[in-house]
């Protein structure tokens, strides 16, 4: 398993906007695949962690993305989905590599809230692609660390380093 990629004190993970697609109570479950889903198969895993890296079980991370075609689901929870951490502080996300909509590079957008803490509003971008480089709000902080596992299948970490709660 992964171990966390922090050393303290670390800055926190930057906010980025939400953008005009987020939809509140999405289902909670840890793959927005479905049967058939097209795509490149994505893995992301990593670590909710403070400013002095240490764990946070129990935050409730919120992912929601586009397809492999670049469409977002605004009538159901397609690619919607929310978890908790465990007690070690880890999420795993069971995806497909998001596609590009017009005026964007591939993103993944996600919310992260320790208990009792403030909500994160981020997104994640994809290491090599060509469209990185004319997304006016991409942010090489925000990369994933990508890794082709083979058989156009993908894994990645990132960790978030977010205000701890109560
Ligand atoms: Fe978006």
């Amino acid at each position: 398993p992964p171990a966390p990629d922090c050393n303290a004190p670390a800055p926190l993970t930057p906010a980025m906007t939400e953008g005009p697609y987020y939809m509140p109570g999405s289902p909670e479950r840890t793959s927005l695949v479905e049967q058939g889903s097209p795509g490149n198969r994505l893995t992301l895993t990593g670590f909710v962690l403070d400013e002095n890296c240490a764990p946070i079980p129990g935050a409730w991370i919120d992912f929601w993305q586009t397809d492999a075609a670049g469409s977002y689901d605004n009538t159901g929870y397609g690619m919607r989905g929310h978890q908790f951490t465990g007690d070690q502080g880890r999420y795993r996300l069971e995806t497909v590599l998001p596609g590009l909509y017009p005026g964007r590079t591939s993103h993944i957008h996600v919310k992260v809230q320790a208990p009792g803490g403030p909500e994160l509003t981020t997104q994640l971008f994809v290491p090599g692609e060509p469209a990185n480089q004319s997304d006016r709000i991409f942010d090489e902080r925000l990369l994933m660390d990508l890794q082709e596992v083979g058989d156009g299948a993908y894994w990645a970490q990132y960790d978030f380093i977010v205000e701890g709660g109560e």
